[in-house]
This record gives C-alpha cells, structure tokens and sequence, in this order.
C-alpha cells in the first residue's frame, strides 16, 4: 500500500522503485495500469488538496513575509553593522610594535580573549598571544610590608607592586611623588637656583 503524506519527491522515488520491482521481479497483483491508477488517485488527490493549501495561504505567507522578514532582515543587518563597530571600539593601542612590519600592534578581543594583533591588518595578519606582565625592577620599597617593589604592566599601563604578591597585594601608581599644584611649581622653579 502507499503510505499518506509522502511528498512527491518520496512519492515519485516509490514510483521508481516499483517500476525497477516490476523489471527485474513483476510483482503478481499489480498490472501496469492498476499500479497507475493508483498512484495517480493518491497523488492528483495529494497535489490538488496541497495546491489548494498553497493558493489559501499564499498571500498570507506574502503578506507575513513582508510583514515580518522585512524589519527583521533591516534589523539584522543594523546588528552585524554594530557588532563590527563594538568590536572596533574594543580594540586598545599599545606600545608594542609588530615585528613582522613595524606597525604598533594593538589589542583585540577574540573567541579566547584578548591577543596582540597587527594594526596593519588586512595587510599584515600577525597576531600575538598576551604574555604574562612583564616585571621591572624599582628602587621603591612597599610601605606595607618593606619588600622591594616592582613595575608590572596592566590594562591602564605601569604600575608599582610589590614583589610580595600575592602575599602582600599593594599597589601603586607608579608617580608616587604628591602632586605638584600649579602655584607651587612656579615657587619650586623659582627657588631651584638659590639653593
Ligand atoms: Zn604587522
Ligand atoms: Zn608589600
């Protein structure tokens, strides 16, 4: 028997398959014309009620399609323009220089987080993984724990830390020294060649 709801791509390859069965071993209840007339009562059947359901719906799937694809399709597209500005905003300029090209490199944010990549890029495509930050020695002392101080890297750029970390988590900023109000420059200046 056919099954209901074959569509007719299923439908026509059945038709084949029992064609090919009727070649090679004839199937013994179904003459050609009985196997005909029965394909084409389901399948007209199909075809005209599918049809029908078709012309019902079409201009209503038009009209959804307009209705709905439209400021979906606009909306989307506004979505990917804005992700390519955020992702641009994203990136941060940096001191290191590319050593492929000599541009400065610059940070960018990637499926695993923020790597090194050529500000010449399309041109230049090096990128470069975010190494520890690097630690510089200092001649200051913590004035919480004693220990000397070191000058690492971050996001905002060099700053003091203690070499104690992370026993002992004191920072600094790296210009220690009280800052020098404006007034007070001018006198400092202007006692500097008496002393
Ligand atoms: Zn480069
Ligand atoms: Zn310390």
């Amino acid at each position: 028997m056919i099954p209901e709801n074959l569509t007719e791509g299923q439908l026509l390859s059945l038709l084949e398959l029992l064609v090919e069965q009727r070649f090679t071993q004839p199937p013994p209840r179904y003459t050609e014309s009985t196997l005909v007339k029965i394909l084409n009562v389901k399948f007209s059947a199909k075809m005209e009620s599918n049809l029908d359901k078709i012309e019902q719906h079409k201009a209503g799937y038009e009209e959804t399609l307009t209705k709905f694809y439209q400021p979906f399709k606009t909306a989307l597209e506004k979505a990917k323009e804005q992700k390519k500005e955020i992702k641009n905003e994203l990136v941060e300029k940096t001191d290191i220089i590319c050593d492929k090209c000599g541009r400065p490199m610059v940070l960018r944010w990637g499926k695993n987080g923020r790597f090194y990549a050529c500000s010449g890029f399309p041109e230049c495509k090096n990128t470069k993984p975010i190494e520890e930050p690097q630690v510089k020695q200092s001649d200051e002392i913590c004035d919480v724990c004693g220990a000397p101080m070191v000058i690492k890297r971050g996001r905002f750029g060099e700053f003091l830390a203690c070499s104690n970390y992370p026993k002992c988590k004191n920072t600094r900023p790296i210009s220690s020294a009280a800052p020098i109000k404006k007034g007070e420059n001018i006198l400092l200046l202007q006692q500097l060649p008496q002393m």
